[in-house]
């Protein structure tokens, strides 16, 4: 019934999605095994992609030829760039989606990918030989070979839900839990860990009293995600509102405090401290008398609406009183009540840096089965994985992006290096180059990577170059395009100081209070010069420009850091034959086995001094 596959992909959520696009548009025969086919790309939590940090993760997706930020911009209901007032290192894109529209254009757009097949079954069991991934075996019995497999499980892992008092085996709501795997993979030597997470109860629009509340509009010009020129941005938008809590709702939280199984230790294993549920924010910030709730719609066409910011386990009597308790929401009808759900991972350190595992050769790891939480992260693991298992098929060389180069190598560098004990989210404050690492400039960082990988398109990479060449003509044209003392009165009516004798609009750019925009105030010739370009050009100048000596000393900083990031120690390097080294640092080093001395820099309980030790060793 099954040929033999180059690539399994176990699980159909975002991380599964992308996996399986990257691997078969690279070329391999790739099998998409999930539970059930109509939940394809489903959004288990909230109805949006992107928000600071993970915004700049999609765009990534997308440089690389990733499909996560095509289907976001084409289910899009809303679209903001966040963090505009501040500089463009934070600037991160939003959209909130069409719940459904989202899930329906993923099955879409994987559907058109000719040597992509389909599954709907529960995978119970690895066939492993000789330490070697061989498929996997079905709960119908079914045993489908494969060169190499993907595990991309998400909160399924005997996953257990928790509403108050009430709980029962799931994946998430409305989904059965997935189970075999954890304990057979505990039986090869893998570890495990337990995380819970936690979603807002949704109501009915209708019961909802919007006139009270605070309307939040999107963008007035919104952009997108996606690179490609043919993928519109969003053209009408719906608005999310804004509600808070105040003390009548505490007071009936708080009363029931001891009925949330987050609370009262039925529940023991670590959230997200990040987005705690309500019932742990009136506990933790006692003193605050309201928090605030974005009250969003779930799609175009739906009255369903997600309450976010109030995450709870508590019984769905306790939330329903509480709920209307709130502003705007004392008609409110529920649709579905909040819950929290506990479930398997395992420790990320167990990977290599490709994400395939350490303990079975060919089997790979990506989203939230390694304690990730959220839709980029897991889809950025999932592309990762795909095109590493493709690679290692087809004799390719491992596909692995540094700290300096993109997000998704922060991240999975900080997964496999360090671990991770709660449920690993992005931040910008992750990253240590994030003036490079800048959602406007992904595609100039990846798609030819991507491209060289066979998973850019020769349409994206044309694209790409001609971008790349506009940028560069107008990098030059604003050096040498020069302004008279003559635009003093206009740059006096813009607050910006005269000038004393001709200037470089690169120079003028450079002042804050200036940018595109008033330059091609200031004379026609500049307006006919500077409006040849795209705007998506004429930001990126702008960008370069303004900050040019913040990019110039990053770039330096990773040249240094790059001569200990070529150092690569050999497979297989036996540290026992090192002498001094710390017992914590032999103990891990030998563990994770670092590609790079400037990977083992990153591995916590590695000190300076284990180092230097490795430094003087590896020199004779
Ligand atoms: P998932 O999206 O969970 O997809 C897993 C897929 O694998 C599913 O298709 C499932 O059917 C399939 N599958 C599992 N096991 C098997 C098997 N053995 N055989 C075949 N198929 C299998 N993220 C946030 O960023 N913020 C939040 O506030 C947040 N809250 C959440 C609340 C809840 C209740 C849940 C459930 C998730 C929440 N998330 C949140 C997490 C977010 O949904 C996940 O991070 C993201 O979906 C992970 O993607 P994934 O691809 O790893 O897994």
């Amino acid at each position: 019934m099954f040929t033999t596959y180059d690539v399994i992909v176990v699980g159909g959520g975002h991380a599964g999605c992308e996996a399986a696009a990257a691997a078969a548009n690279m070329g391999s025969r790739v099998l998409l095994v999930t539970m059930n086919l109509q939940t394809i790309g489903q959004m288990s939590c909230n109805p949006a992609m992107g928000g600071v940090a993970k915004g700049q993760i999609v765009r990534e997706i997308d440089a690389l030829g990733g499909l996560s930020g095509i289907v976001a911009d084409k289910s899009a209901i809303q679209f903001r760039m966040l963090n505009r007032s501040k500089g463009p290192a934070m600037w991160s894109p939003r959209t909130q989606n069409d719940r459904m529209l989202f899930a329906a254009t993923w099955r879409n757009m994987l559907e058109k990918i000719p040597n992509l097949d389909f599954w709907q079954d529960m995978v119970g069991e690895l066939l492993v030989e000789a330490g070697r991934i061989v498929g996997v075996k079905t709960s119908l019995g079914l045993e489908i070979k494969a060169q190499t497999v993907i595990l991309t499980n998400g909160t399924f892992l005997n996953g257990l839900i928790h509403v108050g008092a009430k709980q029962f085996g799931g994946g998430r709501m409305g989904d059965r839990k997935a189970t075999g795997l954890t304990e057979q993979l505990v039986k090869l030597g893998f570890t495990t860990g337990r995380m819970k997470t936690g979603t807002p109860p949704r109501v009915d629009s209708r019961s909802l009293d919007y006139k009270v509340m605070e309307e939040q509009k999107g963008d007035l010009n919104p952009q997108k995600f996606s690179f490609l020129e043919d993928i519109a941005s969003v053209a009408k938008q719906r608005s999310c509102h804004i509600t808070y809590t105040n003390p009548t709702v505490h007071a009936t939280l708080a009363a029931s405090l001891d009925q949330s199984p987050m609370y009262n230790g039925t529940i023991q294993s670590q959230g997200p401290r990040y987005c705690p549920s309500i019932e742990d924010k009136i506990h933790r910030f006692a003193d605050k008398e309201r928090h605030q709730l974005f009250v969003e719609p779930e799609g175009w066409d739906t009255v369903e609406v997600y309450v976010n910011g109030f995450s709870t386990s508590l019984p769905e009597d306790i939330q329903f009183k509480a709920l209307r308790q709130i502003v705007g929401f004392e008609k409110a009808k529920m649709l579905r009540p909040g819950y929290a759900i506990e479930y398997d991972y395992f420790h990320p350190t167990q990977l290599s840096n490709t994400l395939e595992t350490r303990l079975v050769e060919g089997l790979f790891f990506a989203g939230q089965i390694n304690g990730t939480t959220g839709y980029e992260e897991a889809g950025c693991q999932g592309l990762w994985a795909g095109v590493n298992a493709h690679q290692q098929v087809h004799g390719g060389s491992p596909f692995v992006l540094s700290r300096a180069q993109a997000y998704m190598g922060v991240l999975v560098d900080d997964l496999i290096n360090k671990g991770t004990e709660e449920p690993y989210r992005m931040f910008t404050s992750r990253a240590e180059f994030r003036i490079l690492l800048r959602q406007d400039n992904a595609d100039l960082r990846l798609t030819a990577i991507g491209h060289a990988l066979g998973l850019a398109t020769a349409e994206r990479m044309a694209q790409w170059r001609a971008k790349e060449a506009a940028l560069k003509q107008l990098m030059h044209d604003l050096a040498t395009y020069k302004v008279p003392p003559a635009v003093n009165a206009k740059l006096q009516d813009m607050g910006s100081a005269p000038i004393h004798e001709r200037q470089a609009l690169q120079q003028l750019l450079k002042r804050p209070e200036l940018d595109v925009e008033q330059l091609v105030q200031l004379e026609e010739g500049v307006a006919q010069c500077l409006g040849r370009y795209a705007s998506v050009v004429q930001e990126q100048a702008a960008i370069q420009v303004k900050y040019e000596s913040y990019i110039r000393k990053e770039e330096e900083f990773v040249a240094k850091l790059q001569k200990l990031e070529n150092k690569a120690i050999p497979t297989n390097f036996n540290y026992d034959a090192i002498k001094g080294l710390s017992a914590e640092g032999r103990e891990k080093l030998k563990r994770i086995q670092p590609a790079t001395v400037g990977q083992a820099t990153r591995i916590s309980g590695v000190s300076s001094a284990d180092i230097s030790i490795l430094l003087v060793y590896m020199g004779r």
